[in-house]
């Protein structure tokens, strides 16, 4: 059984509780973040810390974590579960309180929960094999840079592509591709640009992106931060999606259509390599 950390306390996960008034649960009012463990290490974990500083900030809600405390915890839940791969969740609500959409004058403690989650992420099937993909409009709230967990609109879509025997949802707007369901969106074009959406308030400002154009920068590829349309993406020469627990995964078809050859190809090949490479080398 699982240790887990609830609210200043480790416990056995059967015996972690939460209220039933806290704003995480009645509103969605919380954010999180997901630190990738490779051989007992985690990936970037400053670059999470510093996007959850910022998620904080743009809800008004204040910050009274020390990093250094944060790090302890991540520390102590990896050692206590003896994890050597797979991921860290930490989730931060805005409290207990009665519940009312008002929260201005609330000064609640914020909730502080963390576990971890085993996984296999060197070796994921979908790296080997691709991932097909479907598309769905974006129909979440404007503020997608903010690791909300208000998520239902992407796990909905994610469970139909599923059910349409795909592996995950590329999201659009306006016909151009915004992000995945939990991944950032790319794809090579025929003379070997790594096309991705800026950013904006329309996606999440992944970590994976960052290391992940820094790499393709050093691999002498010319990146063009802006949108691509659904036309560009069905004749592009590769595609593929970036995130902590998933690093970077070929996409081999859209919407049955194959992209490129219809296998995961070799940009994105080398950019996966890289990354575990490099990733792992820097893990703390
Ligand atoms: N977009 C969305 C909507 C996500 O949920 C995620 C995963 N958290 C990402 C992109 C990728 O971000 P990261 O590389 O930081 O995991």
């Amino acid at each position: 059984m699982r240790t887990v950390y609830v609210n200043g306390v480790y416990l056995p996960e059967d015996q972690a509780q939460v209220s039933i008034f806290d704003r995480g649960f009645l509103f969605g009012d919380a954010v999180y973040e997901v630190t990738a463990v490779m051989n007992g290490k985690m990936v970037d974990f400053d670059a999470h810390m510093d996007r959850l500083e910022r998620s904080m900030s743009e809800l008004d809600m204040s910050n009274g974590y020390e990093r250094k405390d944060l790090l302890a915890i991540h520390k102590a839940l990896i050692e206590r579960n003896d994890l050597e791969e797979g991921l860290v969740y930490l989730q931060v609500t805005r409290g207990v309180a009665d519940r009312d959409f008002d929260f201005s004058g609330l000064d609640a403690p914020l909730g502080l929960v963390l576990f971890t989650q085993a996984k296999s992420l060197e070796s994921n099937p979908l790296a080997a094999r691709g991932q097909k993909i479907v598309l769905a409009d974006d129909q979440r709230w404007g503020r997608a840079d903010i690791k909300t967990v208000q998520l239902l609109y992407s796990s909905l879509m994610k469970t139909r592509a599923k059910k349409q025997g795909a592996d995950d949802v590329w999201l659009c707007r306006d016909g151009k591709i915004t992000e995945g369901s939990s991944n950032n969106a790319y794809i090579v074009s025929h003379n070997n640009e790594i096309i991705t959406r800026e950013l904006s308030t329309d996606i999440l400002h992944g970590i994976t992106r960052v290391s992940v154009l820094k790499i393709a920068e050093a691999h002498q590829l010319k990146i063009v931060e802006r949108a691509f349309s659904v036309d560009e993406l069905m004749s592009a020469k590769e595609a593929f999606s970036t995130s902590a627990s998933g690093f970077v995964n070929p996409v081999v078809s859209v919407n049955g259509t194959a992209i490129g050859n219809g296998e995961p190809g070799e940009v994105t090949e080398a950019l996966r390599a890289s990354y575990v490479r490099e990733s792992q080398a820097a893990s703390i």
